[in-house]
């Protein structure tokens, strides 16, 4: 698994890379503050993300839910 931290919050999350036998163009985006973690345009895409620990809010300090 690879691993990815949210430069907003924090929060860090754990991922699997999956190979597609088609091009696939998205984004992830943070469940904690909305961020966008990562975006792929390919064939060889992010998945299974795994909230590990939850980020902080820098707005009013408060975890997310
Ligand atoms: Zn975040």
């Amino acid at each position: 698994m690879k691993k990815l931290t949210c430069s907003i919050c924090g929060a860090i999350y754990l991922y699997e890379e999956e190979r597609l036998i088609y091009r696939d163009k998205d984004e992830k985006n943070c469940e904690c503050c909305g961020n966008i973690l990562i975006s792929w345009n390919g064939s060889k895409i992010p998945t299974r993300f795994k909230l590990i620990k939850e980020g902080v809010k820098k707005s009013n300090d408060s975890f997310c839910e």
